[in-house]
């Protein structure tokens, strides 16, 4: 017997359905909780409802991510979303302008766009899950792009240098949505710091958890400073904590538009604690990532994306390709997955679910043809690594996974 069908038996032998939760995150730690009585006792949520010399706790965590960011400004704001459709906005992207992002992102990415009036262009990814710089020139050279806004969905980082040059070569800015790559780089230089603008999501399920939230990072002076107006700033600009000088607003502050977005005290409080575990947190997701990663690579009829040298990703979520696999065996695996207590999502399905959708469902924008993207979707299956899931834990779900895949290509074959 080979080795592949002994492991078969004996998973099938010893396969204990899986009894954690995948949308369970850790809770908020006694410290962060403490921070937030605070707030809450004193009764000053408002960002800008400060005492005296007093900073506030959305300041404070503007100035502490920028340290951590590397950048030189930040603004705190509602969503990840929010900070996205803010920095196409600063930038002064609206009604008849093009934006080109991955074909393969979540729908905020195509909402901020929208929610400026542009037109979505979305671009071919590769099989390692990242925008196919080929047919991102191919569509700046034909679509003229304001800006590109290139999605690190689930945290895979292209060649940014070469995406750099290859912007730089067309003059055309680059916003990064950071949504998964917070606290991730590429060559020892933080994601988000690569173009014009970082865009950061605080959301349940991303790499601190605040319910929801957005931070927007930045070196732009005045770019920033129209973020900031934009945001819902007043003239209270001066009471931002990593924000350019009152001199840059001079003009701006009259010219640009309050679209409320402002983050409160009560969320940055329990932010501003969590930032101080932020990498201790990476190395944990990156333990249970790679286990499982692992385990997978090597099996028959799976796809792990690489992870090139340069890249220091966030393993907070894990993806594999079964390229050959048939929709009802997509279907199958993620059917039999479930049953094992194992939650798989398949990027694949023609109607969407829960968070996940593709560019077909997305119907508010022109109809995209992407076949190369089309075609890598219907064999990618994503799950989530939340943190309360321990090594053993990932040990078992990957178990499961291999025994569903061994199981649903040897009826595939059959
Ligand atoms: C979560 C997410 C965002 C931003 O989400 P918000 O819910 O608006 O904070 C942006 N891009 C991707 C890929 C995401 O997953």
């Amino acid at each position: 017997m080979t080795r592949p069908h002994r492991q078969v038996l004996r998973n099938r032998l010893l396969m204990q359905p899986f009894t954690g939760s995948f949308t369970q995150q850790e809770p908020i730690a006694e410290d962060a909780i403490a921070a937030a009585v605070e707030v809450l006792k004193s009764g000053r949520l408002h960002r800008y409802n400060t005492v005296g010399e007093e900073l506030g706790a959305v300041a404070e965590l503007e100035a502490a991510y920028a340290a951590y960011q590397g950048s030189a400004y930040c603004l705190a704001c509602t969503s990840g979303g929010y900070a996205m459709a803010t920095a196409l906005r600063a930038l002064g992207v609206g009604a008849g302008d093009v934006v080109l992002t991955n074909g393969f992102t979540l729908a905020p990415v195509p909402g901020a766009i929208a929610a400026v009036g542009a037109e979505v262009g979305l671009v071919e990814i590769t099989s390692d899950l990242v925008i196919d710089q080929g047919d991102l020139e191919r569509k700046i050279q034909t679509m003229s792009p304001k800006v590109v806004l290139v999605s690190n969905m689930r945290g895979h980082l292209c060649d940014m240098e070469a995406l750099v040059a290859l912007l730089e070569r067309y003059n055309v800015p680059l916003i990064e949505d950071c949504a998964h790559t917070m606290g991730a780089s590429w060559n020892g230089t933080k994601s988000g710091s690569f173009g014009l603008a970082g865009c950061f999501s605080t959301q349940t399920y991303k790499h601190m958890n605040s319910g929801e939230g957005g931070l927007l990072t930045s070196d732009d002076p005045e770019f920033m400073a129209r973020a900031i107006m934009l945001s819902g700033s007043y003239m209270l600009f001066d009471r931002h904590g990593a924000a350019p000088a009152p001199d840059v607003f001079r003009d701006i502050k009259l010219e640009t538009p309050n679209m409320s977005g402002r983050l409160d005290n009560l969320r940055a409080s329990i932010l501003l604690t969590q930032l101080g575990g932020l990498e201790t947190n990476i190395d944990r997701w990156n333990a249970r990532h790679d286990l499982v990663a692992d385990r997978l690579r090597g099996v028959r009829g799976v796809y792990v994306p690489q992870r090139p040298v340069q890249e220091r990703y966030v393993g907070s979520s894990f993806q594999f390709l079964m390229p050959d696999a048939t929709p009802d065996m997509m279907m199958q695996v993620v059917t039999q997955a479930k049953r094992l207590g194992v939650e798989l999502k398949w990027f694949g399905a023609d109607q969407p679910v829960g968070f996940t959708s593709n560019h077909q469902s997305w119907r508010y924008i022109s109809p995209q043809d992407l076949p190369i993207t089309d075609s890598i979707l219907a064999g990618l299956i994503d799950m989530r690594i939340p943190l309360t899931f321990s090594l053993e834990d990932c040990a078992q779900v990957a178990d499961i996974i291999v025994h569903v895949i061994a199981d649903v290509t040897r009826q595939g074959a059959a």
